[in-house]
Formats: C-alpha cells, sequence, structure tokens
C-alpha cells in the first residue's frame, strides 16, 4: 500500500474554479451564493488504469469487507476518499437490480428496455446513495473534533427518510421539515420511527427549504439537502453502477424523473468520471422527465434554456418531484446539454395510467417512475427512442412508500383521472358457490378468448 497515491477531493465553486474549500468546511454555497461542487484529484485517480478500477470494483462488489461491499463505498476513491473507513455510516446501499421488462417493453414497443430499481434498499429510495456520504462526511467531522450540533433537511419525503435513517445509525440528532399533508403515510412515519426531530410545516417543498437554510445559517446547524453537493457524490454511483451491471457497455438511453435536479446532474457526474478515466468511450442520451404539473426544467429547455423561470409547483401524485425551483437547475442543464439530453413531461393522468400499466407486467412502480415511464412511451411513439436501443428507466423509489396512490387508483377515487385499469379487490361472502361463479366470470372476462 506504500505506493498508493493519496487520493483527494475538495468543494469548488462552479462559476468559479479558483474558490475551493476542504470538504470538513461547513459551507454550501460559493462566495457568489451560486453552486459548489465536490471536484477530485484526477491525476491521482488516473494513476490506475481503467482496466484496474474495473476489476476492483467488480471484486469488491457484494462482499462485507467493510464498507466496500457497499454500492457507494465499494467505489470509495472516487466518491469520498479521505473519510476513515470506520466512521462511514452505510447500510450497504447500491447494487440495487437492473433487470430487462420484458414484457413491459414489448408493450411499449421496446425490444431492450431495463428498469434499474433504486427503490430497493435501505429507506426504499436513491435518496440512500447521497445520504450514506453526506453522514459519513459528518460523522467523520465529529469524529476529529469539529462541533456539529445537529442535521437537517426539508423533504418531500425521502430525504428525510434517508437522513433520519442514517444520522439515527451514527447516533447524529437529526431535524426534518416536512410540508404538512403532501407526503405519504409511509415516508411520514420513516423518519419518525427512526427518532429524527419531525417538523410538518404548514407550507410546500420550496416553503420547508426556505425555512431549513435559515436554522442552517443562523443557528449552525448541518444543511443535508442536494444543495449540499457530498449527496451528489453518492448519487452519482447510480450511473456508473448502470454501467458495471451491463459488464462496462453502455446504454443508449437512461431516463430518470426530476425534481430538485441533484439526480439528474448526479447521473452525468457518474458518467463522466468513467469517460476521463477511460472506462467507457460512448455516451449514453439523458432524458430528465417531470411532472406536467411540477415542470420547471421542461419550460425551460421549450426556450433552449434561454428563460428559466420558478414557478409555484401545482399539487402532483408525484408527490417528491413537486418542486418549482430546483437547486440544481445551473447542473442539470449542463447534464442534459453535454448528454444530448431531452426533457419530456407527464400529465397527472399519463403518470397514473402508465403506472397502472406498468404494475400490470409486474412491476410495482411509485408515481415518479410513472412520470419517466410515461416519458418513454413518448419518446417511442414519437421516433426519437428507436425500437432497439436499449432504454434503462431509473425507478426511484419503492412503491410500497405510496400505497395510497395505488389504493386510490384502484378504487377510482383519484380526482381528475380516469382509473383505466381498475382492479380492486372483489368482496364475497365465504360461499362456495358464489365464490365459483365470480371465479369464472372473472376468469374469462380477463383470459377468455
Ligand atoms: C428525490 C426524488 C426524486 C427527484 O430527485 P431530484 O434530485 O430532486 O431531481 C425523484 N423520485 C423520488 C422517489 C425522489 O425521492
Amino acid at each position: 500500500m506504500a505506493n498508493q497515491p493519496a487520493y483527494s477531493a475538495w468543494f469548488e465553486s462552479l462559476a468559479n474554479p479558483a474558490e475551493k474549500h476542504g470538504l470538513d468546511e461547513v459551507i454550501y454555497t460559493d462566495a457568489e451564493g451560486g453552486l459548489l461542487q465536490v471536484r477530485h484529484d484526477m491525476d491521482a485517480l488516473k494513476q490506475k488504469s481503467a482496466d484496474e478500477w474495473k476489476q476492483l470494483f467488480d471484486d469488491r462488489s457484494h462482499r462485507t469487507k467493510w464498507p466496500y461491499g457497499s454500492g457507494v463505498w465499494g467505489k470509495k476513491e472516487w466518491v469520498l476518499p479521505e473519510v476513515r473507513d470506520e466512521n462511514v455510516v452505510s447500510m450497504y446501499e447500491g447494487h440495487t437490480n437492473l433487470f430487462w421488462a420484458e414484457r413491459y417493453g414489448r408493450e411499449l414497443g421496446l425490444d431492450d428496455l431495463w428498469l434499474k430499481l433504486c427503490g430497493n434498499t435501505h429507506t426504499g429510495s436513491f435518496k440512500d446513495l447521497g445520504m450514506t456520504v453526506l453522514v459519513s462526511m459528518v460523522n467523520e467531522m465529529r469524529a476529529r473534533g469539529q462541533e456539529i450540533r445537529a442535521v437537517a433537511c426539508a423533504s418531500t419525503g425521502d430525504t428525510s427518510a434517508a437522513l433520519a435513517a442514517y444520522a439515527a445509525a451514527a447516533a447524529i440528532p437529526a431535524m426534518v421539515f416536512l410540508p404538512r399533508g403532501k407526503i405519504s403515510t409511509a415516508q411520514l412515519i420513516q423518519p419518525v420511527a427512526n427518532g429524527a426531530i419531525v417538523f410538518a410545516l404548514d407550507t410546500d417543498f420550496d416553503g420547508c427549504m426556505e425555512i431549513v437554510k435559515q436554522v442552517a445559517e443562523k443557528d449552525g446547524i448541518y444543511l443535508a439537502n442536494s444543495m449540499n453537493s457530498l449527496r451528489i457524490e453518492g448519487q452519482k454511483t447510480v450511473g456508473i453502477e448502470i454501467v458495471q451491471q451491463f459488464d462496462w457497455e453502455v446504454p443508449d438511453w437512461i431516463v430518470i424523473p426530476g425534481g430538485n435536479l441533484g439526480n439528474v446532474s448526479a447521473l452525468a457526474k457518474g458518467l463522466d468520471m468513467m469517460l476521463e478515466l477511460g472506462l467507457i468511450t460512448k455516451k449514453p442520451r439523458i432524458v430528465c422527465a417531470q411532472a406536467a404539473e411540477a415542470n420547471p426544467l421542461y419550460r425551460a429547455y421549450q426556450t433552449d434554456f434561454k428563460v428559466f423561470e420558478p414557478i409555484a409547483a401545482r399539487q402532483t401524485l408525484a408527490s417528491a418531484i413537486q418542486i418549482g425551483n430546483p437547486v440544481s437547475y445551473a447542473k442539470a442543464v449542463d447534464a442534459i446539454e453535454r448528454y444530448d439530453g431531452i426533457v419530456e413531461q407527464a400529465t397527472e393522468s399519463e403518470l397514473a395510467e402508465e403506472c397502472a400499466r406498468a404494475d400490470r407486467t409486474g412491476l410495482f412502480n411509485c408515481p415518479h417512475t410513472g412520470v419517466a415511464l410515461a416519458a418513454t412511451r413518448k419518446l417511442v411513439e414519437a421516433g426519437t427512442i428507436k425500437k432497439s436501443d436499449r432504454v434503462v428507466v431509473i425507478s426511484t423509489a419503492h412503491g410500497l412508500k405510496f400505497t395510497d396512490f395505488k389504493v386510490r387508483y384502484h378504487e377510482m377515487t383519484l380526482d381528475g383521472i380516469e382509473s383505466e385499469n381498475p382492479n380492486p379487490a372483489i368482496d364475497l361472502p365465504a360461499d362456495y358457490d358464489t365464490v365459483r361463479d365470480h371465479m369464472l366470470r372473472e376468469i374469462d372476462r380477463r383470459f377468455g378468448s
């Protein structure tokens, strides 16, 4: 290990690369209030060949040597090299399943559609990928003797669940600010159960964000929103992992739902590192899918990104992306432009019906994944995505977090939505003849010729 290069990373201003800060500094924006990003010493990383990195990542994956079996920490040198292994806070996130959705793909007119189920993880959404990194850094800072009283975030549900779990694992006090009545029961109960201080505020996500920013600024609470670019470092592993799962082959398209737009930026950042270090040479095209009720990026895309206006996001079933003033707008535009990207949108009815159609083929999608699937359908129908293209749709959360939405869909009680494929349970008395009667009728109705 003596010749091991000293890998290092630091915060750097997006607008002014001369402005740099240590990752142990409590800082979220540059001197002008703009976004920071984490930069790595790429020359040190280049001392290993692309094949050596691939081999190392493959060797570590799914093993139990702490913390390298995690999908994120198996790539530690690329993510957060300076944290000591014993200070990492991990629940072996990542390595989520990527599978060929053959039947559903066929229905969309695609031969090679894959789903990356990022919701199959500790707290049920991809937010785990970023939170393990942020909380590990905080844990490291506390271990070095820096005083950080608590961590906090505003959330549309999944960020708070991840923060609460990882903070609890490391015994770090956590606080979450949620828009009251705008998140699912499952999402609300997660931070409650994990012992976070949970505030339900009478506002929307953007309103919660305003409060948490003040708490961070005035009260020295550590901010865990994606404005904190440490989270992007963990989330960027999703693109690397997809390519790794295809034995280092790059798909033609990656479709991802976007709200605050940290995740689409992270996807591009992971791909950037693989390109720069020679692990891949081809670029996939990126599609960012937004809910039509919360579509500031889509609107900006219509003007070739010449005009960007924050909007007041309207209520959407895709509650985790109900965001009108996305923090990572500038990074997302850069990602879309460099990956020959497209921004598409889906209405409430489109996303709900698409979820139901996909669920009928054995999937179980959250509404945000429904937005991404509906966007994929539109691009296939427009001829932009070709039948033989390899398409990966990133499913961002587990469908079980959103049972309220599914129950209402199948009860046909979702406002303004027709429910074209309802499948409510059939209530019957426990009587054989009645059951048999219904059984034969249903088999015939559904599967009869
Ligand atoms: C956070 C989240 C998103 C959106 O990610 P951004 O980085 O905010 O664009 C999408 N889907 C789910 C389920 C999420 O929790």
